[in-house]
């Protein structure tokens, strides 16, 4: 749980046990909506120069300027590591953003979103229209429950990829970041599936990091990498996804000059998928090569 504030018309996310915080100034709406769910505290605010801004028991979750690099980079560099995404699995991601640009490849036949609090998907689709018209993809199944339980039930080997777009490890997703969770992940892929899952700062969750890639690999997966990304409003700016592969010799790369166009991305491009699974040498150092 982070400290946050609104002191002197700015937002205010102090990451204590870091000795950091991220501020964003606000507009004139300010602190725009707050409510305490079964599950978690959201608040909404309006800000000068980010637009609206989710934040959810006091982490910055997703806000309108910015909201692009994370989503992006959350799906495709995962999509074009398949050879054919058909069934996706999307746990947390409430505020649809991730969905959205997953239903961008035509190549998936079903994406299921499933959020754990409803509240964050109908809050967004009064904040975030644009990442919610996806709803009306009739590919898209949205799903509230518990994404634990949701994938211990799912059905074995009837995913192609599963992508864990959750908040921190703490509170309802402290169970998503764990060998048992990866286990019943493994499970429900089909050989050559793939596990993606949001994993924090490589600057200030180094040995998370390292912990998360351990129990991917006792639960079975063959291999898994890194893939990092600037996320400016979360801790340190530089963020992250795990990535884990169900079996096969080699990472696939689909990377058709005229597909990667199509999904008219911003940040996403064939450049930017293979620079950003190069990793620093110290992040090297401390995941080794698997
Ligand atoms: N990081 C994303 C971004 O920046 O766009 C936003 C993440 S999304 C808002 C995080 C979601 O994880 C929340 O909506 C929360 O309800 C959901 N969540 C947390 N624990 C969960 C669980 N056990 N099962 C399903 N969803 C969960």
């Amino acid at each position: 749980m982070q400290k946050n504030e609104v002191m002197a018309g700015w937002f205010t996310e102090q990451m204590a046990d870091q000795g950091t915080a991220f501020s964003l100034r606000l507009g004139k709406g300010r602190h725009l909506h707050g409510e305490k769910t079964p599950y978690q505290t959201i608040d909404i605010y309006d800000t000068e120069t980010f637009g609206i801004l989710m934040v959810i028991d006091g982490c910055t979750m997703v806000s309108t300027r910015e909201n692009f690099l994370y989503h992006e980079m959350m799906t495709h560099p995962a999509l074009n590591s398949h050879a054919a995404p058909r069934d996706v699995a999307i746990i947390g991601g409430g505020d649809c953003g991730t969905l959205t640009q997953v239903l961008k490849h035509p190549e998936v036949r079903h994406a299921t979103q499933i959020d754990i609090d409803e509240r964050v998907t109908r809050l967004a689709e009064q904040y975030f229209p644009e990442l919610t018209e996806v709803e009306r993809d009739p590919r898209a199944t949205l799903l509230f429950d518990d994404g634990i339980k949701w994938v211990k039930d799912a059905a074995q080997e009837s995913l192609d990829l599963i992508i864990i777009d959750s908040t921190d490890p703490v509170g309802p997703a402290e169970g998503l970041f764990g060998r048992k969770f990866y286990k019943d992940c493994i499970r429900a892929l089909r050989p050559g599936g793939l596990l993606v899952q949001q994993s924090e700062s490589p600057l200030l969750h180094l040995d998370l990091i390292a912990e998360m890639a351990g129990y991917m690999h006792e639960a079975g997966f063959a291999a898994t990498r890194l893939l990092h990304f600037p996320q400016p409003i979360y801790p340190s700016g530089w963020w992250s996804s795990l990535h884990a592969r169900k079996g096969g010799t080699q990472w696939v790369e689909r990377l058709d000059a005229a597909a990667v166009k199509a999904l008219g991305t911003r940040y996403y491009s064939a450049e930017m998928h293979r620079a950003a699974f190069v990793m620093p040498p110290f992040v090297a150092a401390r995941l080794g090569t698997r």
